[in-house]
């Protein structure tokens, strides 16, 4: 078994609010949401991080699963940020590749 917590949501060991699913990748709620949508998309296969990866193909198919969750969720028109933390000072707290989704309010800028 996986020490994973993504792998172990991924593979069903743990129990999320999935959103959305592909053959590559699944996207869940938030469990702590900072905006009223809050989406992670992750990939079904482990990467540790942006550092590591290396697949162009499913970089570009997690943004575009992304931006397609964004359309379902209603807010493209409005506007949504994509994020990708990575590493620690990237504020990487699960080391498995995910990109956040956020919307359903006004973003600021600089991020913290
Ligand atoms: P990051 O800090 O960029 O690595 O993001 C990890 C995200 O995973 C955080 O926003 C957490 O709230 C979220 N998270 C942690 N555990 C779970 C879980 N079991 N289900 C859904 N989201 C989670």
């Amino acid at each position: 078994m996986t020490d994973c917590l993504f792998c172990r949501i991924v593979h069903g060991e743990i129990p999320a609010e999935f959103a959305a699913e592909t053959d590559d990748a699944i996207a869940l709620r938030d469990v702590n949401p900072q905006a009223p949508v809050h989406i992670l998309v992750i990939p079904k296969e482990h990467v540790r991080s942006l550092v590591e990866a290396e697949d162009a193909a499913l970089l570009g198919r997690l943004l575009l699963f992304a931006a397609r969750i964004a359309r379902d969720e209603g807010i493209a028109e409005p506007g949504y940020r994509i994020v990708l933390n990575t590493n620690l000072d990237g504020g990487q707290s699960v080391y498995h590749l995910h990109v956040h989704l956020l919307g359903g309010r006004k973003m600021t800028w600089p991020p913290g």
